[in-house]
Parts: C-alpha cells; structure tokens; sequence
C-alpha cells in the first residue's frame, strides 16, 4: 500500500498497490502535487473520482465485470457513489456475511457434485474475494469439490461443461511464439505456475488439454491453503495431442485433434516453455503436474537443477505419505526401520514414496541398500524381483532378490507387509481376502488406498475396516466417509498432497529458493507428521483435520525456508522470525475499501 500523505496536509490517500503500476503511480503524484498547490491538498470526492480515473480502477459495469475488484452489492454507500455503480445494484449495502450465506445456501442447494463445481467455478469468475472467502471458512465441505474426485469428473466432461478460459493454453502450433503467449497473461508478478500436458489426469490417464481443471483447481488450493495471492498463480496446459481416441473423435473437445508430440519434438516444445517463462516470468516456481510417467521423471530430472522446479505427484505424494507412514508408527509403536512396505503401483507417486521413505531411513541410520530392501513393489507385471527382464529405469534398484509373484494376495500372504500402500490406479485392487491378510499378519495393518479420484481407490475406508475389525490404520487419496463400525465412529484422513505442495510452495517463495530439493519434501513431511495430535490419532486420522490446513501450510513454509537457508539456495535476506515472516505474506481475503 501506498500512503502518500501532503505536507502541511490533513489529507491522506490510500491506494493500493495492486490497483496500479508503478508508471500510473507515478503519474498520480503529479496530480496529488499539482492538487496540492490548487486545493491546498484537501480533496473533494470528485477529485477522488480523478484520482481513481487515473489509477486505472475500472468504474461502473465494468468494476463490476472485474473479478479480482468486484465486491457485489457489499460496495459501499461512498463506492457505489464514486465509482459509478448506483443503479447498478440493488440498495442495501450487504456484508460479506450475508454473501457468504447465501453463497453456501446455493451452493448446498445443487443437485450433484459437478453442478456444485459449475457454481463455485462461476463465483471464481465472477468474485475471486467472496469465492475464496467461502473456500477457506468451510475447506473441509469444498475440498472435493474444487479438487479430488470431481475435478476429476470435470476434467473428463471439460470440453461439455466449458464456459471460459482460465489459465494459458500453449498448443504444438504454438512453437517459437511461447513467450508471447505467456506475455498475453495479463499479471506479471507470476509467483508460481502449474504445468500439465494432461497424459496422466489423476488415474484417469490421458485427457489431453481436459486435463487443464487440474493446473486450475491445484493453484485454487495454493491460494485457499496456503494464502499465495491468486495473482501470482498461473495454470498453463501444454496441449500436445492426445491418445484418447474418445477424445479425438469428440466434436466438443477443446484442445488439439492429434496424436501426442513424442521424442524431440515434445523435448524441444517442452524446453521452448521452460524458456520462455524463465524470460518472461523469472524466479517463478514450476510444478509439473500429471505428466505421464514416461516424461515425468525425465523432466523432474533434467529441470530441478536449472531452475526452481518441483513434481508434485512424485515428491508431494512421497512426503505426505511419509508423515502418514510417521503418524501410523505412533499408533501402532516400532520404528520405521522394522517395517516391510508393500508399494502396489511403481510408477511416479510409489517411487516417490520409496525416496522419501528412504531419505527417513537414512536418517534412522540404514545404508541405501537396507532402506531400498525395506520397500517392495508390485507393478502392473506382478512382484518387482531381479529374475524380471521386463524392468527399465528406476524401478530396477528396487528388484528384489526374491521368486516372482504375480498375484496380489499370494504375494502379501507370502511378503507379510506391514504396511500395504495402493497407488496403482486401479479401482478395488484391495480385495477382501488381501485386507483380511493384512488383518491376520498384524494387529494394526497399515492400509493406504491413495490412488484418486475415488473411482479408482484400492478400496474404501469401508472395506479397510470392516475386513480388519476396525484395526487398519487407513487413509485415502480422496475423501471417504467417517464409518460406523461396533459402535466406534472412524473417521479417517486424505492422505492427500495437498496437505504438502501448498506449503511447499509458499517455504520457496518466502525464501526465494533458487531451487527444489529432497531435503524440503522431507523437512514437509516432518512438520505435517509433527502437528497430527493425539485426539486425531483416536479419531482414526493420520493427518491433522483439513480445518488446519492453513496452520499446516504455514508450518511447512517455515520449514521449508529454513532448509533454503540451510543450503544456500535462498535468495531473500533471512527473515528474524521466519513462521511470523511466513504468516505476513499468507492471502486473507477480504474486501478492500475503494475511496
Ligand atoms: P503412474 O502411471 O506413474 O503409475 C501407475 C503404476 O501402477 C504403474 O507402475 C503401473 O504398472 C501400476 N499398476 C497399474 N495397474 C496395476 C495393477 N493391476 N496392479 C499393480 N500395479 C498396477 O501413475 P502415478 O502418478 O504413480 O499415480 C498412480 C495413482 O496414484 C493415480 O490414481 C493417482 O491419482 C494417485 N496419486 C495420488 C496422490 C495422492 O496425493 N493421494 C498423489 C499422486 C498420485
């Protein structure tokens, strides 16, 4: 905020730094001097309107088409008088209070979940305070609506339920014009992008530029969680093709009509991007989000030491598990180093998992070799063991020395995990006899059902409990919920990275990390497993309520910033107080006052 207050002056104005450039602000002391001299500094609400006409603030039906100024019929008497909104809106001047109940009847009033997203999408559009007000005060009802499962759902109806754009679209004809594109973005202070090229939407698979709901719902959490300002958030999808041929076939669908860019096309339109928003958006953060396997990996690789880059489906997966894997172990005692992890699914979020698990164990004191010995894996194939000629890349350090099995429930009745952890993708891989194995081998099994959207869970917090007696330490990638079980209320927690990546985000913004580092994801997952409390423990819950969220993001920012610091990867002046540093920067909305 700007004060500029005139010598000798009673007069004050107030002008918020976001509603102007620093060429506008410029221009605006001229007048104010020039004011000063004329009126002796004291300002009339017609000066005011100048004012405002100089600052660029939009006025009338155009205010009101403004989603980031726009405040519906809570403008004030003196707004609605200045800025050329009387007769525009009905008269009584009303709190956002009132907005934000009548937002909730509505909302609450819809028949289905996808009608609930249209109707809060359209609030976004319309008024991004309100909306995210709303988000916020009540995170635990709009959770899966704004995320997992029916972001899912309306990335697979995107091209039939499409009102607007949001974000950018960057399309294989678009080479050698990225950074203009990106120019066309009307923020410049972008803070941190999401990415996606849509091959891997959750564990839909390949929705091509559908997929964009993902960018666009992933960047609504950091701002909802972690009180990043949604002008610094940009979701951009690189529409490359698709292999969807219900897709390709659909006359609706909104992104390009042909098969994905591979090899070094894809490379080099990929590099062009990464590029361009270095020149165009510099020191902003890149998530990768739902790429496919196969580029996932690669890119994570190729990119986090150049620039500041993360991946959230392989590290964030990795920590929030971990912190799960931290708070079952206080349920059911021992160590991580006594426990045998059975990882269903090796692609990027279960070989997330392995590194983070691994990081930990390193740190209870195990070489590599132990801590990967302690994590196994079942892909698609069956039991990952040496004697497989199929395995490439990085599944193969985890091939275990071991016969080959490929049925699940043989392979946990012979294994005996501890700890039976699905992210495969594939709907109701846990069957009843594996979960009652799992019951028989421990007395408390710990049971992760993290693939998403609910549609494609392992199984359901249902099946978990009822098949072990209510013993299964449980938690889902998507919400499932409380169960009823021999007159105990179970109520288990998403095991969810949105519990880690907002944070993230913010500790490498406060910081201004010049890069993403392991160390980060498992300082994350430390903070998040240090705030789960004894009474969520009793509840069932291995993540503290959703409620928290923001406290939980906070606290993962602080720690990530003090790893950046720690490593000389920070480039911002140490804060004295980073958590009170942290906190200062956090978005709450509310409306501002205009005059
Ligand atoms: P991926 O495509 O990289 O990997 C999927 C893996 O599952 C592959 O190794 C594949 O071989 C294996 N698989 C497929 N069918 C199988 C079967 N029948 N039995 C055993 N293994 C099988 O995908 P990914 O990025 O690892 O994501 C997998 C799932 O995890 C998705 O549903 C995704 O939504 C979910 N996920 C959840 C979170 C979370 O925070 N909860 C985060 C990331 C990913």
């Amino acid at each position: 905020m700007y004060k500029v207050t005139l010598e000798g002056e009673d007069a004050v104005i107030r002008i918020k730094r976001n509603l102007m450039n620093q060429e506008r602000f410029s221009r605006l002391l001229d007048l104010v001097n020039l004011e000063a001299v004329l009126e002796g500094g004291r300002f009339a609400a017609a000066k005011e309107k100048i004012l405002i006409g100089m600052v660029g603030l939009p006025t009338g039906a155009a205010l009101l088409r403004d989603p980031v100024l726009n405040k519906d019929a809570a403008f004030t008497e003196a707004e609605r008088e200045i800025l050329g909104l009387r007769g525009l809106l009905p008269a009584r001047v009303q709190t956002m209070e009132e907005q934000v109940q009548r937002t909730l009847e509505n909302f609450r009033k819809k028949a289905g979940n996808l009608e609930k997203y249209l109707f809060l999408i359209s609030l976004q559009d319309r008024n991004k305070t309100l909306f995210y007000r709303v988000v916020i005060d009540h995170i635990q009802e709009m959770m899966p609506i704004i995320y997992t499962p029916t972001v899912g759902q309306a990335c697979l109806e995107y091209g039939h339920i499409f009102r607007r754009p949001r974000g950018i679209f960057i399309s294989a004809k678009d080479r050698g014009r990225i950074s203009e594109l990106l120019r066309n973005w009307p923020q410049r202070e972008v803070r941190i992008i999401v990415v996606t090229d849509g091959e891997r939407i959750l564990g839909l698979g390949d929705l091509g530029a559908d997929g964009m709901g993902i960018p666009v719902g992933k960047l609504t959490l950091y701002t909802a969680c972690a009180g990043i300002h949604h002008a610094h958030t940009l979701p951009v999808t690189l529409d490359v093709g698709t292999e969807n041929e219900e897709l390709l076939n659909d006359p609706l669908y909104i992104g390009l009509k042909q098969r994905r860019l591979r090899g070094a096309a894809y490379d080099d339109f990929v590099e062009e991007f990464i590029v361009a928003v270095q020149e165009v958006f510099p020191r902003t953060l890149i998530q990768f989000e739902d790429f496919g396997n196969v580029n996932a990996f690669r890119l994570l690789e190729r990119y986090r030491d150049r620039i500041c880059a993360l991946n959230d489906d392989i590290q964030g997966t990795g920590a929030v598990a971990l912190a799960g894997l931290y708070s079952a172990l206080r349920i059911r005692g021992g160590k991580l180093k006594d426990q045998k992890f059975l990882i269903v699914g090796a692609g990027e979020a279960g070989l997330g998992i392995a590194a983070l698990i691994a990081a930990a164990l390193a740190e209870e004191g195990l070489t590599p070799e132990e801590a990967r010995q302690r994590c196994w894996f079942v892909d698609s194939k069956g039991l990952v063991v040496k004697s497989r000629g199929d395995l490439r890349g990085r599944k193969l350090p985890y091939a275990q020395e071991h016969e080959f099995i490929w049925d699940l429930q043989t392979i946990v009745e012979t294994l005996k995990p501890t700890a039976l952890i699905g992210v495969s993708g594939k709907q109701g891989l846990f069957t009843q006899p594996i979960l009652e194995a799992m019951g028989r081998i421990n007395d408390k099994p710990i049971i992760f059902s993290l693939s998403n959207p609910t549609s494609r869970a392992e199984c359901t917090a249902a099946d978990a409990y009822t098949a072990t007696g209510g013993r299964a330490i449980f938690a889902s990638g998507s919400p499932f919920d409380p169960v009823d079980l021999e007159g105990k209320t179970l109520a288990p927690a998403q095991g969810n990275n949105v519990y880690i990546f907002p944070g993230v985000g913010l500790g490498v913004i406060a910081s201004g990390a010049r890069h993403v580092t392991d160390e980060m994801f498992f300082a994350a997952a430390r903070a998040l497993a240090s705030l789960v409390t004894a009474d969520d423990l009793a509840r069932g819950s291995v993540y503290p309520p959703l409620a928290r969220i923001r406290e939980v993001s906070a606290a993962i920012a602080a720690a990530v910033a003090e790893v950046a610091y720690a490593q000389e990867l920070a480039t911002r002046p140490r804060p004295e107080d980073i958590p009170a540093f942290i906190k200062s920067l956090m978005y709450e909305p509310g409306y501002q006052s205009y005059v």
